[in-house]
């Protein structure tokens, strides 16, 4: 099975062909004596270690992409660095999806922010709900698929692992989808590193319809850096950079990411660390009489069905620990999402939650 499409009749007729803005750092990248094209200023206010804060940083992050690229085993022109991969969730949006006409599927429950871009790009979001096991219902999709004008379905965001369920989508199943939808598929994996199931950047190769965002500010530790990744077929990557802000990646965010990725070795011991937490933490929930269901997870944090969710959640707020209520999300009804913190916030967390066993 695979999959090829026609990119330039996916995109917004007004992205076809479109022009970046070419900034001097674009035009100009390599070593001088004397800067005088960017109108920045030649004098630089503050002390640090890495490159000076007055000058602009590299638009295409060049360096920073050569790394990624190898780190992931594709070329770095299949690449989108973004600030978080929110950026690249966005860019979706305004590159494929016209304002007011085009929809987008999504498979709540599900991340928020698939539906918050839609409603800020003026797109039409499609449900598709999860099965009671949280797995995609392909009858529905199908029927969304043959009942929608097939041109308008531009974009379905697949989570896997799904936040806030923590499972992770089938790989037979993810290839039904991307034979299924007419549009582009994206597969949300920035939980991927938490889980033993396969990656869909495995399927790059076969299907053009297919975008995998990644970030790192899960495994890697970095979400106040601001960089995520959208990881696709040369010409979708090449028509996201197209439209991005210029110097979207600061310095600082670009530097810093080089460092982490020199820290790989520690940074897969924590992937490690919070995989047996999870297995630790998942067990020892179970035991509290209140906890009614303990999901699953394929990522850094549980979804546990609990007797009251509402009064856990102000209960734990109380005494200053605070976890995700889920309760009002369709599917997740007494449901609350618990990331996975140091053994010393486990503890307490448990602890606490034990301290309230009067909830049942
Ligand atoms: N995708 C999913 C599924 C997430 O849960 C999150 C963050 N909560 C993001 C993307 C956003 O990641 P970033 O920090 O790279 O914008």
């Amino acid at each position: 099975m695979s999959k090829s499409i026609n990119l330039q009749e996916l995109l917004r007729p007004n992205i076809r062909g479109i022009s970046p803005y070419s900034s001097a750092r674009s035009e100009f990248s390599g070593d001088a004596e004397v800067f005088l094209d960017a109108n920045e200023n030649f004098q630089d206010f503050v002390e640090t270690s890495g490159s000076p804060r007055n000058r602009y940083p590299d638009p295409f992050q060049r360096e920073l992409k050569e790394r990624v690229a190898k780190l992931f085993g594709i070329s770095a022109e299949m690449l989108f660095l973004g600030n978080g991969s929110d950026e690249a969730i966005d860019l979706l949006y305004r590159a494929f999806a016209i304002p007011g006409v085009d929809k987008s599927v999504i498979l709540p429950p599900t991340y928020g922010v698939y539906k918050v871009f839609a409603d800020v790009n003026d797109i039409e979001v499609v449900r598709v709900p999860l099965t009671d096991t949280f797995t995609i219902d392909m009858d529905t999709l199908r029927e969304v698929v043959e009942s929608e004008t097939e041109q308008q379905l531009k974009l379905l965001f697949v989570c896997s692992p799904n936040n806030p369920t923590g499972n992770s989508v089938d790989p037979a199943l993810l290839q039904q989808v991307l034979e299924l939808f007419p549009g582009i598929v994206v597969v949300d994996e920035a939980y991927q590193d938490f889980s033993n199931n396969p990656s869909a950047l495995d399927l790059l190769g076969l299907y053009g319809n297919l975008v995998v965002l990644r970030t790192f500010s899960k495994a890697w530790g970095l979400a106040n850096v601001r960089l995520g990744m959208a990881i696709a077929s040369p010409e979708i990557a090449e028509v996201l950079k197209n439209i991005k802000y210029p110097y979207n990646l600061s310095g600082p965010a670009q530097e810093v990411a080089l460092s982490a990725l020199e820290a790989e070795p520690q940074v897969r011991e924590g992937i490690r660390e919070i995989i047996t937490s999870r297995g630790e933490l998942a067990e020892a929930l179970t035991e509290i009489p209140y906890v009614k269901h303990v999901y699953p997870s394929d990522a850094n944090f549980i979804l546990v069905k609990v007797s009251d969710a509402d009064r856990l959640y102000t209960e734990l707020r109380r005494i200053g620990i605070i976890i995700r209520n889920r309760n009002s999300e369709p599917g997740c009804e007494g449901c609350v999402r618990i990331t996975i913190g140091s053994d010393a916030e486990n503890e307490r967390l448990l602890s606490a939650m034990k301290d309230l066993g009067g909830m049942a």
